[in-house]
């Protein structure tokens, strides 16, 4: 069967030996006799599931003791208003640095909670770069700063060197970059993703918190929507979204195969500097980003003709290339090549562009 070079910004394509690994599972998970959508989340052949989905996650993060790892549901979105409900009373402050459409909705969704400040924005240049996080103007009694490590929409990213030596309590929405360059991850106090970028399927959402620093700020709150509920019931407080749990297992234990963030990272650079490269060399195609905020994992380009891009768009998907249209809100072209993208399908994609700018000339 043939597949389709999947350039989706989420839900992104998967690694095919995980989608092979599932199939063979499907029916009878391990001679139990059942798919694994059918075991109940209590049971023994499930909790292993859980449990080594977690562990393995861990591992790739090198996450110490002081830190866990929750799954829970509602996506990347859900944690926008759970995060600042579970850490802010109404009186308190915190800091957001607004680099895209995403920072702006949690911040929007923050303001519910507390008194929220913006450390800065990058609005004004319409998100095509990241602006300079400068502490001193956080408020002293801010209870964290909030940070995009990676702006799919916009195509920009947090280089981890320059957040490494920040003191703030650092929380971080890592939906499009998550495990794939080597970020501290012992540094945030919260940290969270929704899986269907970078560790899965949709439906879980992954988020790493700093145990301490949730007891300290703990409050009275719905059991569902409290950080504290999933963290003593090992997230499974209620029925767990085990299939795509048991799916990010997968790609957890196919990211350890390869050799780890490390190596993801490695990959990853060689990826988008190959696209990078060919996009500042051709005379058709443009990246506006600015060169040390440019993500690895979302590169956008245009032609600076829309009919011409809308033509391109078209003639891509002839040749078997999907979902590399610009978000809505910038138009353009854009290529999400995630960690389960291979380097053949961005020599392919790079083929293409110089095929049509031949044609196009
Ligand atoms: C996709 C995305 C989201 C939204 O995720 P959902 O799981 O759909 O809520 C939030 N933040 C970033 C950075 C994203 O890329």
């Amino acid at each position: 069967m043939n597949r389709v070079y999947n350039f989706s910004a989420g839900p992104a394509m998967m690694p095919v030996e995980v989608l092979e690994e599932a199939a063979k599972e499907m029916l009878n998970y391990k001679g139990c006799g059942s798919s694994v959508m059918e075991l109940s989340h209590r049971s023994a052949e499930y909790k292993e599931i859980h449990e080594e989905a977690k562990n393995l996650l861990k591992e790739l993060m090198n996450l110490d003791d002081k830190h866990e790892i929750l799954f829970l549901q509602g996506g990347a979105s859900s944690q926008f208003y759970m995060l600042p409900m579970n850490i802010l009373n109404k009186e308190d402050r915190a800091s957001y640095l607004i680099t895209g459409s995403w920072a702006k909705k949690a911040y929007k969704e923050a303001k519910y909670f507390g008194q929220i400040d913006i450390l800065a924005s990058s609005e004004d240049d319409n998100f095509t770069y990241i602006p300079e996080i400068k502490e001193n103007n956080i408020a002293k009694e801010s209870k964290y700063l909030y940070l995009c490590t990676n702006n799919t929409i916009y195509g920009t990213r947090i280089d981890p060197k320059t957040i490494k030596n920040l003191k703030s309590n650092i929380v971080a929405d890592m939906s499009s970059n998550i495990l794939s360059e080597e970020y501290d991850m012992n540094q945030f106090k919260i940290a969270f993703a929704g899986a269907q970028k970078n560790l899965g399927p949709s439906g879980l959402t992954v988020v790493v918190v700093e145990k301490d620093f949730i007891e300290e700020n703990k409050k009275d709150l719905p059991s569902m929507l409290n950080y504290t509920t999933h963290l003593e019931k090992d997230s499974m407080y209620n029925t767990p979204p085990c299939y795509s749990i048991y799916m990010c297992g997968l790609v957890a234990k196919w990211m350890k195969n390869i050799g780890g963030v490390k190596k993801l990272e490695e990959l990853n650079r060689e990826k988008a500097k190959l696209l990078y490269d060919f996009i500042d060399n051709s005379n058709l195609y443009k990246n506006n980003i600015k060169k040390e905020d440019r993500s690895l994992m979302n590169i956008v380009f245009v032609t600076g003709d829309e009919e011409l891009d809308k033509e391109f768009v078209k003639e891509s998907k002839a040749a078997n290339i999907v979902n590399i249209k610009g978000h809505r809100s910038v138009g353009g072209m854009r290529a999400s090549i995630y960690n389960a993208m291979p380097i053949e399908a961005v020599e392919y994609l790079i083929n293409f562009m110089k095929d049509f700018e031949i044609q196009h000339k």
